[in-house]
């Protein structure tokens, strides 16, 4: 191994600990190094200026000095608080949820669900379908998440512009009847739309632009737990239908969790999809047990 020269961990330590206003500093003595969620609280106890989530709690809150908005968010703060994990898919649930739910002033604003749509093919043309109307976990068939209808019909053009679809085909413009589209004159279209190519060939480049997109039922008759371990602990992630419904250390506590309603999650969707069909994870199907 090449010998690699830095700061010892200790040095680190308390160079950043010294940096750290001084009203912050008896927050930082108890830090662990180990995974989960953390909150910068102000004045308010109830309304927490910023959430974060890292594998390394201790390393992450030290390291939150870098950028001007950091210093002021560390001015404002009174108070760290954190709460620990079994690791990052549970950080990462647990930090979606807060922020969520807590909208704190130093986050990003986050988008709102209540519009997230996806597009449908109906009679060979896509459609933009929203959440609230069609079950977006078990409907196949789907493409995208977007966080609302022009963010939808936007992906859409920027697939026809870089596959040289027609507009008109895609319902994104009127055709006139026998005339080709606007932009087959100028070569953005390849033509289906006036007979210069096979509209089975417009078709197939569609679906091989769209297959990139395309959305995963859930794949469970129902809730599974997904199992997630370090040394110092586990924890049994209950998810239904991309929904995370909460997380438990024994399969003992799983059953009321398991019964919540759970509707489509996007970012449940987001966080689960990849540990979740990667085979890596232990996942434990909730439906043969209980
Ligand atoms: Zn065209």
């Amino acid at each position: 191994m090449a010998r690699r020269q830095s700061v010892p961990r200790l040095e680190f330590e308390a160079a950043a600990i010294y940096e750290y206003p001084e009203h912050l500093r008896p927050s930082l003595e108890a830090l662990p190094s180990l995974p989960g969620v953390y909150v910068f609280l102000g004045e308010s106890e109830t309304l927490p200026l910023y959430i974060g989530k890292s594998v390394n709690l201790r390393s992450r809150i030290l390291s939150h000095l870098r950028t001007p908005e950091e210093a002021s968010l560390l001015r404002q703060s009174r108070r760290i608080t954190w709460t620990r994990t079994a690791g990052e898919i549970g950080a990462l649930l647990l930090e979606a949820r807060l922020i969520k739910e807590q909208q704190p002033l130093f986050n990003k604003r986050l988008r709102r669900n209540r519009q997230l749509c996806s597009l449908l093919l109906k009679d060979a043309q896509p459609q933009v379908v929203y959440a609230k109307e069609i079950d977006f976990a078990h409907q196949s068939g789907l493409f995208g998440l977007f966080a609302n209808r022009r963010a939808a019909l936007q992906a859409l053009q920027a697939i026809a512009d870089e596959n040289q679809l027609c507009y008109g085909l895609l319902g994104l413009e009127t055709l006139t009847r026998g005339r080709g589209c606007f932009r087959s004159a100028l070569k953005r279209c390849a033509g289906a739309c006036c007979g210069k190519e096979s509209l089975e060939a417009h078709q197939q480049r569609l679906m091989a632009a769209l297959a990139k997109l395309q959305l995963t039922c859930w794949p469970w008759k129902g809730a599974i737990a997904l199992k997630e371990s370090s040394e110092e602990m586990t924890e049994y992630h209950i998810i239904h239908n991309w929904l995370w419904l909460g997380s438990v250390g024994s399969l003992a506590e799983a059953e009321a969790l398991s019964r919540l309603p759970a509707g489509f999650d996007h970012d449940g969707y987001k966080i689960l999809c990849k540990p979740l069909l990667s085979g890596e994870a232990e996942i434990l199907d909730l439906t043969d047990r209980l």
